[in-house]
């Protein structure tokens, strides 16, 4: 994983080298602001709250548009929901396939690793998933 400040000036290069809309701003603003992730109802909730109403499928459309230009990422929960956050950010969770209950992990496991030599030489790096699926204190219990 290259160093915090050296990712942070990319994504910065590719927001301003990136046609974003009025609305695309609204939404990385909305998604910056926030420590934790955000769902498309939660970001479409939040906007209509600040006076920035913006259809439902418009919020999906334009997240969709973020996520191709490497500004955002997304995460599927067992549950269906879709969760969305910067691509700056470096956060892991451990999710609960039976209720879906997702927290955050301390640190990250991968962070020093580096892309493997094999890799495509001029690939940029924004960002890696890693992600623990297991079953919450609760559900565990409920099965023993
Ligand atoms: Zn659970
Ligand atoms: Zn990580």
């Amino acid at each position: 994983m290259i160093e915090n400040t050296r990712h942070k000036k990319i994504v910065k290069t590719m927001m301003s080298n990136t046609e974003i809309t009025k609305r695309q701003e609204q939404l990385l603003e909305e998604l910056d602001r926030c420590d934790d992730e955000l769902s498309g109802q939660e970001l479409h909730r939040q906007l209509i709250n600040k006076g920035k109403s913006m259809g439902l499928t418009t919020v999906y459309r334009n997240l969709q548009i973020l996520i191709k230009h490497g500004l955002i990422r997304s995460r599927h929960l067992p549950t269906g929901e879709v969760l969305y956050t910067p691509v700056d950010r470096d956060i892991h969770h451990l999710t609960c396939v039976q209720c879906g209950e997702t927290s955050k992990m301390e640190g990250c496991p991968v962070k020093d690793i580096q892309t493997p030599k094999k890799n495509p030489e001029k690939f940029q790096l924004l960002f890696h998933t890693l992600e623990y699926f297991g079953l919450c204190q609760n559900c565990y219990q409920a099965q023993n």
